[in-house]
């Protein structure tokens, strides 16, 4: 989702480092490069996962582009392996504590993480990656800076694991339609978001069955 849409961000210089450049609309690689001109040029394009609204404009900065494993580091840049929201999804971090998190962590609202592949274990598993790096600012791939990452972070993962107690508890009280499960669990949201709650319901499903924590006889 691009919300408002995506953060480019130029990190440091002769020459600099693009990451995530986003759309391809011409005015925006435009300001891309005239940015990259006062910093030596672009040295190297580096995706944080492989979502069209991150990578679309990436191959006409004439720089190699790469989207790294975790592990790998790139100008200074250590890529750590975050997969969740995208299986090929890394986060980059810098020697002095920020962190690019391209949408494992976002400045507003709140992640989807897609089911599939027992994406929200990962995800979960990610977040507790970050919890544990020195990090003092994430600039995310969309909205604006979080200057308190130690406390988004924990509303991160509080907020799942609020979503997954509430299903516990209605499977334990005998819930087994899936439609009743979105209404008591999601019951907070405006309706409009109901598919990308019914996306997140599967997401956390899924888990809980990989967890053997959901029972057989749920309905379609
Ligand atoms: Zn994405």
């Amino acid at each position: 989702m691009t919300l408002e849409g995506t953060n480019t961000y130029l990190y440091g210089a002769d020459p600099c480092v693009v990451i995530d450049p986003g759309s391809e609309d011409p005015s925006h690689l435009d300001a891309i490069r005239s940015a990259a001109l006062g910093r030596g040029g672009i040295g190297l394009v580096l995706l944080t996962h492989s979502h069209g609204d991150h990578t679309a404009g990436a191959d006409q900065l004439d720089a190699e582009v790469v989207l790294p494993s975790g592990g790998e580091i790139h100008h200074g840049l250590r890529a750590l392996a975050t997969p969740g929201h995208a299986e090929d999804h890394v986060c980059f971090l810098t020697g002095d504590g920020v962190c690019f998190s391209g949408d494992l962590v976002l400045g507003l609202g709140s992640t989807i993480v897609p089911p599939g592949g027992n994406s929200l274990a990962a995800f979960m598993a990610s977040l507790a990656l970050l919890q544990e790096q020195e990090i003092e600012l994430i600039a995310p791939g969309h909205g604006p800076w979080i200057t308190d990452p130690a406390t988004k972070l924990a509303e991160y993962v509080e907020h799942r694991q609020m979503r997954e107690r509430r299903i516990l508890k209605a499977l334990s009280a005998g819930e087994r339609s899936r439609a009743s499960l979105l209404a008591t669990v999601w019951d907070d949201i405006p309706i409009e978001l109901l598919p990308m709650a019914a996306m997140a319901m599967e997401a956390h499903l899924e888990k809980l069955k990989a967890e053997g924590r959901l029972p057989d006889a749920l309905e379609a």
